[in-house]
């Protein structure tokens, strides 16, 4: 594959990503029908037949929406179930029926395809492919470390003798903090679990980052390691507290985010292109595989039957992405052990 290639596919997805359609405006939530829905919703606690529980709880007992809350267990409290909630979700599923029978397109509510609720999970699908990456990727690690430590001879002062181990168990800590937090916050979406399911993907698109440019570079000396990490860290450290405690820019944040995502696929795939690694196959097949998911959040389309929608769809493909990309860790980790034990001989 050539280079010019590449980059023209990394400037397609570039330009997709700055380019307008991407920030969501919500028109579902500014619907007449919808508002007046809600309105009367919080008034009665019902919509149409149904008439929901945390209202009526906070309209029997002449109270409003605050006390309920106190008398409630913690964990529906952490759920924030309240009756705007309840309103809100009854009300977008009431709209979204009559415009479907209207042969109207989905609408977005609040920033939110109209997704349907399975057991209160606001995005099953977006969960269950969130755990299910969380798992490739502790599957990923727990080989990684059986590998490591019992196929392969260490060197004679204990340590193995791949340079990279340390930066690929820690790689593993940022990866399943990031999709453990990101099945949370697509559970339940509240302020608390959006800020650190964002700040737990910054830190690990952060420091794959650093992991890139340390194999890329073969940076092997301690102070130079040093010297990459301290900009990194410093920068992805600012971004984070930024974001949680002056301004929750969503713009910025993407842009960031992006920057850092393209830095490491064009490191990657130059490395892959050059280098004579038996598996750089496997680099490319994450990087090309990984550009061609982003078009998953750029296209972002409406869920298919409430539930599979172009995010919960993105979080499927990294599935087979990760595995392969912990495969590529292994296999650098015998072939550089194989050459590092070739030149002792
Ligand atoms: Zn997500």
């Amino acid at each position: 594959m050539g280079g010019g290639r590449c980059l023209v596919l990394l400037w397609v997805v570039l330009f997709c990503f700055f380019s307008p359609g991407v920030i969501d405006g919500s028109p579902g939530d500014a619907d007449p029908v919808y508002r007046g829905c809600v309105e009367e919703c919080e008034k009665t606690g019902c919509v149409g037949e149904k008439c929901l529980h945390p209202c009526k709880a906070s309209l029997d007992g002449n109270t409003v929406d605050v006390s309920w809350h106190l008398k409630e267990p913690l964990y529906i409290r952490w759920k924030q179930w309240d009756c705007l909630s309840h309103c809100r979700y009854q009300c977008m599923l009431t709209r979204e029926e009559s415009r479907k029978k209207l042969g109207q397109e989905p609408d977005k509510y609040h920033g939110k395809w109209p997704f349907k609720r399975i057991f209160d999970i606001q995005e099953p699908a977006s969960v269950a492919f969130s755990a299910m990456n969380l798992a490739v990727q502790f599957h990923g690690w727990v080989s990684f470390i059986i590998l490591v430590n019992y196929k392969l001879p260490f060197r004679p002062n204990k340590n193995t003798y791949y340079e990279y181990t340390g930066l690929w168990h820690a790689y593993a800590l940022f990866a399943l903090n990031s999709w453990f937090w990101s099945a949370v916050f697509h559970m339940r979406d509240v302020d608390i679990t959006e800020k650190i399911d964002y700040s737990s993907a910054v830190a690990f698109l952060g420091y794959s980052l650093f992991l890139a440019v340390i194999r890329a570079f073969s940076v092997r000396v301690e102070a130079a390691r040093v010297m990459v990490a301290a900009p990194v860290f410093a920068f992805v450290t600012t971004h984070i507290l930024y974001l949680n405690f002056f301004f929750f820019d969503y713009g910025w944040n993407m842009k960031v985010c992006v920057a850092m995502g393209l830095i490491q696929m064009v490191l990657w795939a130059v490395w892959a292109g050059v280098s004579r690694h038996p598996s750089r196959w496997k680099v490319w097949a994450v990087v090309f595989g990984g550009g061609a998911a982003m078009l998953l959040e750029v296209y972002d389309f409406p869920p298919y039957w409430g539930v599979f929608d172009a995010h919960a769809l993105w979080h499927l493909s990294t599935i087979p992405l990760t595995y392969l990309w912990w495969s590529f860790a292994r296999d650098d980790t015998e072939f550089r052990t194989r050459a590092l034990m070739k030149k002792k001989d």
